[in-house]
């Protein structure tokens, strides 16, 4: 059984991938600095390593122990809001952590990378589907800390024969169907679990960031992605790459093809719920584009991947269920 380094994986969506590479024969070796993740995200028969993405010498001492085939990476920081007040720790971690990381690969002949890019490379585009033929303009921090690691990996495919493979998520949301796992952020600042928080009366309102967007009703549309299907656009990847030796960094959007806006999202979680509650119409967020939609082609062609889960509604569903079972009970 090959072992796969997935560097964040306690967090939310690295859990999924834990899941979908036990039940594709992969062994998972977890290195997280549990400061957004949690330890018990993970199986216990998944080995688990406290550590920084930053700390060469760690990072070192996982290559040395367990030899993977390849690295996942999710370790980063993911609040585009965020990243326009503090834009230089977005840098540290996303960027030069990601170029330690790299650095580790290399002293220890890995050579197999997949990495979670993002969206938000794209910035505000009249374009109607993102393709990833489009030149990177991101509007904040976040999106260039990203932008910058795609960079590299280019680099050091070409350079130094890596292959490698970055994965732009669109909106991950929703739950492992099964309720194995879901969304637990603290603080929470993505908008389906506000919505579903808010449902649960654990919120007083939820608050809609910008009316006036150029879009049909005014606020901010984006491709929300089921966390299921986003897992298995990591093992599909992986597959790909661990199966040739040559080198190549390639760039595959994971989306739908399908957008909502922020006012539907929050009229799906109301049907869903069955509970009604305040919307409060505030101002724009700084660093949010209009409209984030994938042209998902290259990723069905490249990887063979296709969402099981395309329907915002079913996300919801499984966002809600999980939600239910075990956050309700605080
Ligand atoms: N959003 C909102 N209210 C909230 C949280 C988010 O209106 O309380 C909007 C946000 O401005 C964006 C969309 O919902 O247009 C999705 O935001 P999220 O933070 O979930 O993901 P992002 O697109 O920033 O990665």
């Amino acid at each position: 059984m090959q072992n796969i380094l997935i560097t964040g994986g306690a967090g939310y969506i690295g859990s999924h991938i834990c899941i979908k590479l036990q039940e594709n024969g992969y062994q998972p070796i977890v290195f997280d600095n549990l400061s957004n993740g949690h330890r018990d995200a993970i199986s216990n028969d998944i080995p688990f390593v406290e550590g920084d993405i930053r700390d060469a010498a760690a990072l070192n001492k996982v290559f040395e122990d367990f030899r993977p085939a390849a690295v996942i990476h999710m370790a980063a920081l993911i609040e585009a809001g965020a990243s326009m007040v503090e834009p230089a720790r977005f840098y540290e971690v996303n960027t030069a952590g990601a170029l330690n990381l790299l650095e580790a690969m290399r002293r220890n002949a890995c050579k197999h990378i997949v990495f979670s890019s993002t969206a938000a490379v794209y910035g505000n585009r009249d374009a109607g589907l993102l393709s990833e033929s489009l030149e990177v303009s991101a509007e904040n921090p976040y999106g260039r800390s990203k932008a910058m690691v795609e960079t590299m990996l280019g680099d050091y495919a070409s350079i130094y024969g890596f292959h490698a493979i970055a994965l732009r998520y669109f909106n991950a949301a929703g739950a492992d169907s099964m309720g194995r796992t879901g969304e637990r952020h603290d603080p929470e600042t993505h908008l389906i679990p506000l919505v579903l928080q808010t449902a649960a009366g654990q919120r007083d309102h939820i608050k809609i960031f910008g009316t006036d967007y150029d879009t049909p009703d005014g606020t901010c549309i984006r491709d929300y992605i089921h966390v299921d299907d986003l897992a298995d656009a990591h093992v599909k990847a992986l597959g790909h790459i661990i199966s040739s030796d040559h080198a190549a960094s390639d760039i595959a959007n994971i989306g739908t093809g399908e957008g909502c806006s922020v006012k539907e999202i929050i009229e799906l979680c109301k049907e869903v719920t069955g509970q009604d509650f305040t919307v409060v119409e505030d101002s724009r967020r700084p660093g949010d584009p209009a409209k984030l939609v994938a042209n998902p082609a290259k990723a069905k062609e490249m990887l063979g991947w296709q969402p099981k889960y395309p329907s915002p509604r079913q996300i919801i569903e499984h966002a809600w269920n999980y939600y239910q079972t075990n956050l309700l009970k605080s």
